[in-house]
């Protein structure tokens, strides 16, 4: 962070960089919190462009202004693809944004989020409520604090949807191992029968490959892989999202069905044709996409 006057406005300055070649400098007006758990610094701040913002190792991971563009891309399209998912297990979603948008579901009876970093989850209950809007509090709910892998491990039980809201997979960070084919294939086996699984994909922009790889890791896996993308304005980039399905294929699931579901829960930026670009991929992406042919492994696990 730097201090630096701009127009006659003194501001501090918040650097993300999206690549080598690349950065993101956030005017902050004011911080909130900046320090360490023992898992990632955090830094909340109210930046000038997209008000409150929560940044984890350097990297924004949702802001005030569009984190619901980001949350009901991730979440609704596996909940709408399985039909009357009841039993939803979140492995990340700091926030509570995505188990926000999970109980928007009538047939959700329980709903399970697990999260590595305890600390940052309390930061986001009491900094960030417009987020989560009391889904912590859901008799529904119920918030583990562990290692999702070793959760995946470790239970017996089985769901309906599994959600993958974790951190880009970053060398060095705890995120790394939950985008390999080991790990996938463990979420599959937690599946019941026609039991769909979607994890964040990160960017198009600023990890074409990283997306590439982690289509490739979940198509090894599941009988169904559809990759998709929203544009999200403060990432400053289409955001990736890949889903894996034991049952029904999300462009085979009936428009009018798409329809009813998403009148029903009235959301903010999911509408039916909103719903129905999600999948669009043009031309030259998909020529660039088709370049990569790895699949991240335990031995060779995907970094940036
Ligand atoms: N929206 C995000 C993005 O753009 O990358 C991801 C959101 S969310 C804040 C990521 C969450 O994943 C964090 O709360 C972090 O603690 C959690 N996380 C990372 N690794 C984890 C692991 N191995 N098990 C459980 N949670 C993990």
């Amino acid at each position: 962070m730097s201090a630096e006057s701009y127009h006659g406005m003194s501001v501090l300055w918040y650097t993300e960089w999206l690549s080598p070649h690349e950065a993101h400098v956030h005017g902050i007006l004011e911080l909130v919190f900046d320090g360490h758990t023992k898992y990632q610094r955090v830094t909340i701040a109210r930046t000038g462009s997209f008000g409150l913002a929560l940044f984890l190792d350097g990297f924004a991971q949702s802001t005030e202004y569009d984190e619901f563009i980001y949350h009901e891309s991730l979440v609704h399209p596996a909940m709408i693809t399985h039909g009357n998912p009841r039993k939803v297990l979140m492995i990340g979603g700091g926030e509570g944004a995505t188990l926000r948008e999970v109980l928007k579901h009538e047939s959700v009876e329980r709903a399970v989020m697990v999260d590595i970093d305890e600390e940052l989850v309390n930061l986001c209950r009491k900094h960030l409520p417009e987020w989560h809007k009391g889904a912590f509090d859901d008799p529904r709910a119920e918030l583990v604090f562990m290692d999702g892998k070793k959760l995946i491990e470790e239970t017996k039980e089985k769901f309906d949807v599994i959600i993958l809201d974790l951190t880009d997979p970053v060398k060095g960070t705890p995120g790394v191992l939950l985008y390999t084919k080991e790990f996938y294939e463990e979420v599959r086996d937690r599946l019941n029968p026609g039991g769909v699984m979607v994890t964040q994909a990160t960017s198009l922009r600023y990890y074409e490959r990283a997306f590439a790889v982690i289509y490739n890791t979940v198509a090894s896996v599941f009988p169904v892989a559809r990759r998709y993308r929203v544009f999200v304005p403060s990432f400053y980039s289409d955001w990736g999202f890949v889903l894996g399905s034991l049952g029904r294929d999300p462009l085979e699931v009936p428009r009018e069905e798409i329809e009813s579901k998403l009148t029903k829960l009235q959301l903010r930026y999911l509408d039916p044709e909103q719903y129905r670009f999600l999948f669009a991929m043009p031309r030259y992406l998909t020529e660039r996409l088709s370049k990569y042919k790895e699949v991240s492994t335990l031995s060779n696990p995907l970094e940036l």
